[in-house]
């Protein structure tokens, strides 16, 4: 990982290997946990795509995404000058990642969540954040035919 990584990319990887507990998967918890949601991180270890938050009770599992990694095409996702072919190729591995992830999820009876950094950096404002969650609250609580919510 020496020649092939520019600046911008490598904060990006170093931000990535702080673990699982990344700022925004925290806050999503929070907000989760604050509308009377209870989730256990044992479960979400053996799932497919491991899940940042599961809800068992609503089969109900939430991946909160970083733009860059699983390459959101807003702002955020942008490839690199650099070795475009080398980033077009990881990258897109990783969405079929996600997609097979999903998809098996919801084969087997799960509702499944993504939140996107980018919208949870948008939010900023206090009060458009909260507003969100709480869709997402009344998505999670609501009919459950509907198997996707992306946020
Ligand atoms: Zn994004």
């Amino acid at each position: 990982m020496s020649d092939i990584v520019d600046p911008k990319v490598r904060s990006r990887i170093m931000a990535s290997i702080r673990g699982r507990d990344t700022q925004p998967e925290l806050q999503v918890r929070r907000a989760l946990h604050a509308r009377g949601f209870r989730f256990s991180s044992s479960s979400a270890q053996r799932m497919p795509g491991r899940p940042d938050v599961v809800l068992q009770r609503w089969k109900v599992a939430v991946f909160v995404h970083g733009c860059f990694w699983h390459w959101h095409g807003c702002s955020g996702s942008r490839l690199p000058r650099t070795n475009r072919v080398f980033w077009e190729d990881k990258l897109s591995r990783n969405v079929e990642r996600d997609e097979l992830a999903a998809m098996t999820l919801v084969t087997a009876g799960w509702r499944v969540v993504i939140v996107w950094e980018c919208a949870l950096r948008s939010s900023r404002a206090r009060s458009s954040f909260e507003a969100a969650m709480d869709r997402l609250a009344i998505w999670i609580r609501a009919d459950p035919s509907e198997v996707f919510f992306e946020l």
